[in-house]
């Protein structure tokens, strides 16, 4: 029965190993996935101000040549004033001049407006820019390294569960029988007993069952936890 027992402790070390393995296999992806989500919610972000000052630089490039348009003509025009004959005429030209100027002062003012938008998105749209391609650059990065993460602790937990397997086979059938039976409910199956305590679920186990556990003449279930107990043979 002290072989049991030893068995028991081997079984347990493969068994932390075994869910620390899986436990890690678990938290693998969601590394992934919280970074994919930054990455998406910040090309929202992005993608929707590049609208906006795309949108902005077309108003101010077509108002600009608009007035640059605009003042050839308001130049013909003033050209024109020398050589008109009559007072009418001279002063519908005057006229058209005038509003000219306003519409091209006009606009402008609406240029000088739309740029400062501009830059204030430009402004925006260059740190954006720059976390953008960093989480792309990180994204894939983490993705090859926990690719490779992961192969190694799948290889881990085939070994460590072939280990179990050995170790659960050299068991009695009724001993194996317990063990599945905790295992369905709670991991690790095993706990130590240190001091007439399990080690698992802290519960003194009584006076009586410690000395049998002593004895080492069979194994023995906490009676809270219910897992396999066996005390440190070394
Ligand atoms: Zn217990």
């Amino acid at each position: 029965m002290k072989d049991h027992m030893a068995e028991l402790a081997q079984i347990l070390k493969i068994d932390q190993t075994l869910l620390t393995v899986k436990e890690e296999l678990e938290e693998l992806p969601a590394k992934v996935r919280a970074v994919q989500t930054e990455l998406k919610e910040l090309e929202t972000d992005y993608q929707k101000k590049k609208a906006e000052w795309d949108k902005l630089d077309t108003q101010v490039r077509q108002l600009k040549q608009q007035n640059s348009e605009d003042a050839e003509k308001l130049k013909v025009k003033e050209e024109r004033l020398n050589s008109i004959k009559t007072t009418k005429e001279y002063q519908a030209v005057l006229k058209e001049i005038a509003a000219g100027k306003t519409s091209h002062k006009e606009r402008e003012t609406l240029v000088q407006q739309l740029s400062a938008s501009w830059e204030k998105l430009a402004q925006e749209l260059n740190p954006l820019e720059g976390r953008r391609q960093e989480l792309g650059s990180s994204l894939e990065k983490e993705q090859g390294e926990i690719s490779e993460r992961l192969e190694a602790l799948r290889s881990r937990l085939k070994e460590a569960e072939a280990q179990l397997q050995e170790h659960l086979g050299s068991l009695p059938e009724d001993i194996r029988h317990k063990f599945r039976r905790v295992q369905e409910k709670r991991q690790p199956a095993i706990a130590r007993v240190v001091d007439g305590t399990c080690q698992e679920c802290f519960i003194n186990v009584p006076p009586q069952l410690f000395i049998e556990i002593q004895k080492k003449q069979e194994i023995h279930s906490c009676p809270n936890c219910h897992r396999l107990l066996f005390i440190q043979l070394d």
